[in-house]
């Protein structure tokens, strides 16, 4: 027997929980005076109203998601040899999908992990911790990682803002070895990422499908990669033999990354450090144009109350972006936001699509690669949609 305490849910609750989701929101939860005083993060044995067990889990009486199961057993011990497992079968799946060591290993409630996602690089590891419970484990979790995968470096990228949602602070450390600039190997390109000054754990797994798609249709033609980040799509289509290649974004530190990557291809790209819509507009207004757009913006919606402006920012990129699409051009429109359904962002995309006065078909819907496993009971957690038009 273990020593978690008990959380009931309550009266006629839990029918989710019972078909299989792993959330239970705080208002299923019976908030007594002993729920109330558990430490945020706990692990906790889960039992329905009737006393039936549910499972193990951990649980935050400070949280909106009250409690998130780990294990369909009560008792389980949640150490090294739970994420042990949990890590062993994250893996096993990777090992089936790829051929070499970089791609997202840990995608939260999508390989049973909670609270966690892990992208690997080689022999370097960066883990973002999203909530309490994950949190109050980190020591069972950092071993389990030496046993199963030896990383010569783990950094510790806690800094995601969604993180006061569960009393958290914000931190960036190296818990082994150093962050520093690493290299990444994806659909047979090499680019650069920092683990430790990026954008979330430096790199985006999430559009390597995508990427692969769209780079040989960049073959003699020219490319925008507008919000290009690091390179990721621009530096894969000049591989592919793009003409010319514009990356476009805010940041500065991304830019310089893409150029080195570009170098480290024999490819190169041109860095415009610009805002995407003001360089959109000037472009349009210069009429000059490209046989392949992509616009990768960073969310839109980043909570449900942003919806409106939100999807109104998207449908206005749409415009723009295609109307420096050249004729017979292709165009990747996407949004990671989770908080914009895919019908809805391929309504604002196509509305936008069409006052540009452009017709266009679509020839691709897509989400993040298979390293993104989506628990199928959290159907809204695949929040990457990303939408390939032909235009006439
Ligand atoms: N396409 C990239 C990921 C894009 S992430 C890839 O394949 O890896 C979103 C990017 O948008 C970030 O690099 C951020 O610096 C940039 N960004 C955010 N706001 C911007 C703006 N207004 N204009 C240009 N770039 C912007």
């Amino acid at each position: 027997m273990t020593s978690h305490k008990t959380i009931k849910l309550k009266p006629k609750e839990g029918r989710r929980a019972r078909a299989g989701a792993p959330w239970i929101f705080s208002n299923e939860i019976q908030m007594d005076a002993a729920a109330r005083t558990l430490a945020p993060g706990s692990v906790v044995n889960i039992l329905f109203d009737d006393g039936q067990p549910l499972g193990t889990g951990y649980f935050n009486p400070k949280s909106l998601i009250g409690l998130r199961l780990l294990d369909k057993a009560v008792d389980t011990v949640i150490g090294t040899g739970f994420f042990v497992r949990r890590l062993e079968r994250a893996l096993k799946l990777r090992e089936a999908l790829y051929a070499k060591p970089f791609y997202r290993l840990v995608h939260a409630e999508g390989d049973g992990l909670p609270g966690l996602t892990i992208d690997r690089f080689g022999d370097s590891l960066v883990a973002q911790i999203g909530t309490a419970g994950m949190e109050a484990l980190i020591e069972p979790l950092l071993k389990a990682l030496d046993k199963v995968l030896e990383p010569t470096t783990v950094v510790l990228r806690n800094d995601a803002p969604s993180r006061a949602l569960e009393g958290l602070g914000e931190e960036v450390r190296a818990a082994k070895g150093e962050a520093g600039r690493i290299a990444v190997e994806e659909n047979g390109v090499r680019y650069f990422a920092d683990l430790g000054a990026g954008q979330k754990t430096g790199w985006y797994y999430d559009q390597r499908d995508n990427r692969a798609f769209m780079a040989p249709l960049a073959k003699g033609k020219t490319v925008l990669d507008a919000y290009s980040y690091t390179g990721g799509f621009g530096i894969a289509a000049a591989k592919a033999g793009a003409r010319e290649v514009i990356c476009l974004d805010s940041s500065a530190p991304a830019l310089a990354l893409a150029e080195d990557s570009a170098a480290a291809n024999g490819v190169r790209v041109q860095a415009v450090k610009a805002d995407v819509f003001e360089e959109m507009e000037r472009l349009g207004a210069a009429k000059e144009s490209f046989d392949i757009v992509i616009a990768d913006p960073p969310p839109f919606v980043r909570a449900k109350k942003d919806l409106e402006p939100g999807a109104k920012a998207y449908r206005k990129l749409a415009k723009l972006a295609a109307e420096v699409t050249a004729p017979n051009g292709f165009l990747l429109l996407a949004s990671c936001s989770h908080n914009i359904p895919m019908e809805r962002f391929a309504n604002e995309c196509a509305a936008g699509i069409a006052r540009a006065g452009r017709k266009a078909a679509l020839i691709r819907q897509a989400g993040a690669g298979p390293d993104h496993p989506v628990h199928p009971m959290l159907p809204e957690t695949a929040y990457l949609k990303a939408l390939v038009y032909a235009l006439d």
